[in-house]
């Protein structure tokens, strides 16, 4: 499978996954229709459905418009889309043979508490779990649910391709360097972050691997994380939980 950006509003991606051998497409979490469908013409391209991670409107408001067009599949967590044709939960394989791929779906709340992922291809389309140097904002979930989502995606192989929505990776890049100001790959990532997106570049699909040895969020674990987090909130810290709450209220300020 083939997987390419579609970029939509100021700084979402709609991922779209086309089949090797055919036209046929799906697509991640279509906010808005209008960009899908230019691509879809201009390539001449089939869409035979629709994946949605989580029911905010700018991952979902392209589907009713899509489906005018195209009446496939519209797979998703409860409550996602009144056209879901597929409610998937922890565990569900979905297979889509039209673009010869499958994938596993992985509840990750926190952002919501719908939120779920795809797993497969060696890739996982995280949405707003997870994005490149950060994470999703604790809208509905707790900071305890975030991180064992977090985890989920850690126990992951690193050579997985992460696929989140937006392309926030340079702004991220400067909070992530005041938590770890002498982390090294960071530094080195900022600086290939900055010449992507002078070029116009997405920064996305970004390895695991590489986040691992970057996001502060998945770094609670750290030493230098934990001191910044405690400088930032004026008392010791006991737990993994109360570092991540620490550097996501920090974020949320910055
Ligand atoms: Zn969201």
């Amino acid at each position: 499978v083939i997987v390419t950006p579609i970029c939509a509003f100021h700084d979402n991606y709609i991922w779209l996954l086309k089949s090797e051998h055919s036209n046929a497409c799906v697509v991640v979490d279509p906010g808005d229709a209008s960009p899908v469908l230019t691509a879809f013409s201009a390539q001449n391209l089939q869409l035979s459905g629709i994946l949605l991670t989580h029911h905010h409107a700018d991952h979902v408001g392209g589907v009713e418009q899509l489906l005018q067009h195209f009446p496939v599949d519209v797979y998703g967590p409860k409550g996602t889309s009144p056209h879901l044709t597929h409610l998937v939960a922890e565990g569900d394989l979905i297979e889509l043979p039209a673009i010869d791929a499958s994938f596993h779906v992985l509840e990750l709340p926190g952002h919501t508490l719908d939120h779920i992922a795809y797993y497969g291809e060696e890739c996982l389309f995280c949405a707003d779990t997870l994005f490149s140097l950060g994470c999703g904002r604790l809208f509905e979930g707790t900071a305890e649910q975030m991180v064992s989502s977090l985890n989920k995606i850690k126990q992951l192989p690193v050579d997985t391709a992460l696929f989140p929505a937006h392309e926030y990776t340079e702004a991220n890049s400067q909070f992530a360097l005041c938590v770890e100001p002498d982390n090294k790959a960071l530094l080195e990532r900022q600086a290939e972050v900055r010449e992507k997106r002078s070029e116009n570049q997405p920064t996305l699909p970004v390895l695991l691997e590489m986040e691992l040895k970057t996001n502060p969020f998945l770094r609670c674990d750290q030493i230098k994380v934990l001191q910044s987090a405690e400088q930032y909130v004026g008392h010791d810290l006991r737990s993994e939980v109360e570092v991540f709450a620490g550097i996501r209220g920090w974020k949320d300020e910055f």
